[in-house]
């Protein structure tokens, strides 16, 4: 039987092991961390097990809905309809409904006319590759006026991408209106966000059962240090050793990706608070000046027994991957975000604090500049026998678990489909 390797155990690992045994392959997933995972895996704060970085599903989220159904998992789905704000001018806003919109003070009647036209253009647009090819700001600009792209696409853009957002196409804009809409479009009056009790520490608990169920050998803490052709074969150096496969499929972010493209990375906290900051489960800042770039309370959408009875918060900052905030230790980190929450909610008091944890990632999505498909790698390396499977292969998409596992099962057949050097009775 054929042995393929699988290395990085993420979502993106776990579903091509997942389809690559179900395919009739032998199957070794390699994940370096502790856990499987990734930047879906789960951790401990203050006594609460939850993710790592915020999580949703969206209703919309067929593939990924269609994988938590082969576990068992989309029928316990909490779907909740959550609130959007936005922290403009000092103040807190709501942008949860037509009338919110309509409502919002920081922009004039006219700006608002022109953004919703704007949505609308996105959220209409098929022809995403013309759109690759200009400039964000300048796309933004041509439909919102320069007023409305300063006051809110600029600070938006700037807290996800910072400085990047200059070299970056307005796919990147169409990308996260069309995730926004997909719901709509499909005829679901509302987008409802979701997630699954006990979050994706119990959706990776059962990913891994099912894994290791169809025989998958999953090992982790074993860490990939090197990739070598080896007469049509792959052979993989570990930090606990070495084998040689027939296949491998690397998923591990930022590796053989062409070196025109860049990652953004994340600073991510993590609190635990007493008490909820806002009803909002998403706040954007449009405000300059703050250390962190969004304000996401999970107690917004999930049930505060998982969190002891409390409120979880997470605070994103996304930098480049070779950003001084990667060097800065946690207590800096903590000391500046606190004075920033502060500085925002009145009512916020330090002693509600009873946790707090900080999570880096230096890779976490590929800036999508102009052109960006065209610059994207083929799966199949150089290397007989060994492929490249992730992020920077999501073209026309953002960066989420829907997205993930769409990419996984798109490539798939292309693996599969490769013949093998030699015969593999031979090989065993
Ligand atoms: C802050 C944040 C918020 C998000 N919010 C959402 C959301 O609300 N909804 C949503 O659907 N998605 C969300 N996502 C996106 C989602 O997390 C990703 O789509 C998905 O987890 C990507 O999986 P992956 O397997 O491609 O990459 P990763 O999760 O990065 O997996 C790569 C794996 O490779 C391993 N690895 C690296 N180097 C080696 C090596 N040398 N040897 C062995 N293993 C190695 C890593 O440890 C890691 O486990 C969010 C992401 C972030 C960061």
């Amino acid at each position: 039987m054929e042995r393929w390797a699988v290395i990085g155990g993420g979502m993106l690992g776990m579903t091509l092991a997942l389809r690559l045994v179900q395919a009739g392959r032998r199957v070794t997933l390699i994940e370096s961390a502790a856990g499987p995972g990734g930047l879906a895996a789960a951790w401990r704060i203050g006594g609460v097990t939850w993710d790592k970085h915020y999580h949703v599903t969206l209703l919309s989220d067929s593939r990924l809905r269609s994988l938590l159904g082969e576990l068992g998992l989309d029928d316990e789905i909490v779907w909740t309809q959550t609130r959007t704000g936005f922290y403009s001018g000092g103040q807190h806003h709501s942008m949860s409904s037509s009338l919110d919109f309509l409502l919002f003070p920081p922009l004039g009647l006219v700006d608002k006319f022109r953004l919703g036209l704007t949505i609308f253009a996105a959220s209409r647009t098929r022809d995403w590759q013309r759109l690759e090819n200009i400039l964000v700001e300048d796309w933004l600009v041509s439909w919102s006026g320069r007023r409305t792209f300063e006051k809110m696409w600029k600070p938006l853009l700037i807290s996800k991408l910072g400085d990047g957002y200059r070299r970056t196409s307005a796919a990147f804009i169409w990308a996260t209106i069309q995730r926004l809409y997909a719901a709509r479009r499909s005829g679901m009056k509302r987008e409802m966000f979701g997630y699954v009790p006990g979050g994706y520490a119990r959706i990776l608990d059962c990913f891994t059962a099912r894994l290791r169920s169809l025989g998958v050998d999953m090992q982790t803490g074993v860490k990939v240090l090197g990739l070598q052709g080896s007469g049509g074969r792959v052979r993989i150096t570990t930090s606990t050793g070495g084998e040689e496969f027939d296949r491998a499929v690397s998923t591990v972010p930022g590796l053989g990706t062409p070196s025109n493209v860049t990652y953004q990375g994340i600073v991510c906290a993590s609190l635990l608070l007493r008490e909820p900051l806002t009803p909002y489960y998403v706040t954007n800042i449009t405000d300059p000046g703050l250390p962190f770039t969004g304000v996401i309370d999970m107690s917004a959408l999930v049930d505060r027994a998982h969190f002891g009875g409390n409120a979880l918060v997470y605070l994103p900052k996304y930098v480049a991957p070779d950003d001084p905030l990667f060097g800065e230790p946690d207590t800096g980190i903590e000391a500046s975000f606190l004075d920033g929450l502060a500085a925002m909610y009145p009512k916020f008091r330090r002693e509600d604090v009873l946790a707090f944890r900080v999570s880096r990632v230096r890779h976490v999505f590929p800036v999508p500049v102009p052109g960006y498909s065209c610059l994207v790698q083929p799966f199949a390396t150089a290397t007989p026998g060994l492929f490249c499977v992730n992020s920077s292969h999501i073209v026309n998409g953002t960066l989420n678990v829907n997205e993930t596992v769409t990419l996984a099962e798109r490539a798939l057949p292309g693996l599969l489909s490769v013949p093998t050097a030699a015969p593999l009775e031979a090989t065993v």
